[in-house]
């Protein structure tokens, strides 16, 4: 009799431990209703005079049988686990707590990020059916599967070239589907975005952009994934804010690029942050570029300083390639010709750092 009587009550206990469970799942939903509030108004998590009208209430409240003390300490608790709640809240997308694993950006099947460093190697700008021609005849011979070429140009003055636009993304697009290469290429219009994924298969935006909200927020509105450029005088948490832009419009497809900025130093076109890749991998779980070309500006150090970003953990490197660079519309000066890139290439593979040919 006393044995079913205890089944009874245990049997009851269940029902009402069960009963607690969905109340508290509710109680975290409203908790993280808050939390959401807390966040877009810039409101601290914690509040301590809430925590003590709430506590003090509850004590005021309290049937028994067990004692204030008790009350007190066992929903300390449950403010505590939902301040919890609230923290894990505020965590970037991007951010490595986040997500603890490796993001990989696959870009037409080609895998960035996944622990195999690849190349991006392209010319500055898209000019002539003949250059696109030989470029896609190089980058095949030198195994680049992702290919740059810049459309739509940033130029520091009005007068120099501005790029083909829309008539550049098609010459990229049909090089690279003639050669088998996916391709990146820069917008810099929030309304060109649309008409650029008809042709690229990576969008680029660019270090004069990287603050552009407008182009941030329409690149996240995509599926397609991103390259996105350290600003010249970026901080490493104004680039990290910038990703967070794209990661929030539900596009997490991004590889941050560490391109070099502004410093006092005039010896390279740019200063390139070295530091800023491992800091990228402890606090993202992007991938991470580091640009040899418009972080340098100079041919002689190229090849040291992608291995240099190799070494501290670079998921790959971008360089400019021309078949001419001495006529080149754009960068003629620190672009390297096939002769230049051929060398580049082997020493990077003879060092191990890039996988070899695979012929
Ligand atoms: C580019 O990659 O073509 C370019 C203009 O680079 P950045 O935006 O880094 O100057
Ligand atoms: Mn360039």
């Amino acid at each position: 009799m006393a044995e079913d009587r205890l089944k009874d009550l245990r049997s009851e206990l269940d029902v009402i431990n069960l009963e607690l469970l969905q109340l508290l799942s509710k109680r975290a939903d409203v908790v993280q209703r808050i939390g959401h509030l807390k966040q877009t108004r810039g409101v601290a998590i914690f509040d301590p005079e809430r925590e003590k009208q709430q506590l003090d209430r509850l004590v005021e409240e309290n049937p028994g049988p067990f004692p204030d003390s008790t009350i007190r300490h066992l929903f300390k608790q449950i403010f505590q686990a939902s301040q919890g709640l609230q923290e894990e809240q505020r965590k970037l997308l991007v951010s490595r707590q986040r997500n603890h694993e490796d993001t990989v950006v696959t870009v037409r099947g080609i895998k960035i990020g996944g622990g195999v460093p690849i190349v991006v190697g392209g010319p500055c700008s898209v000019e002539t059916d003949d250059q696109m021609e030989k470029i896609g005849q190089e980058m095949q011979v030198q195994g680049i599967q992702l290919v740059r070429g810049g459309a739509f140009k940033p130029r520091t003055s009005p007068y120099d070239f501005q790029g083909l636009g829309e008539k550049g993304l098609r010459m990229l697009r049909d090089t690279a589907r003639k050669y088998g290469f996916a391709t990146v290429s820069e917008i810099v219009n929030p309304a060109d975005v649309e008409m650029a994924i008809q042709y690229v298969d990576m969008i680029q935006v660019g270090a004069r952009n990287m603050q552009n909200f407008e182009l941030l927020k329409a690149v996240g509105n995509t599926r397609v994934p991103v390259l996105l450029k350290r600003g010249l005088s970026a901080t490493i948490e104004e680039l990290i804010y910038a990703a967070e832009y794209i990661a929030a419009r539900g596009n997490e497809q991004i590889v941050l690029c560490e391109r070099g900025i502004r410093t006092y130093e005039k010896a390279t076109r740019n200063t390139l942050d070295i530091s800023a890749v491992p800091i990228l991998k402890q606090e993202t779980h992007l991938p991470v570029l580091v640009d040899v070309t418009h972080s340098t500006g100079r041919k002689d150090i190229m090849l040291p300083v992608a291995k240099a970003a190799l070494a501290v953990g670079a998921d790959g490197i971008m360089v400019e390639v021309h078949p001419e660079p001495q006529v080149a519309l754009s960068d003629a000066k620190q672009q390297l010709n096939f002769a230049e890139f051929d060398h580049f290439m082997e020493s990077l593979r003879s060092s191990g750092m890039i996988p070899a040919l695979v012929t």
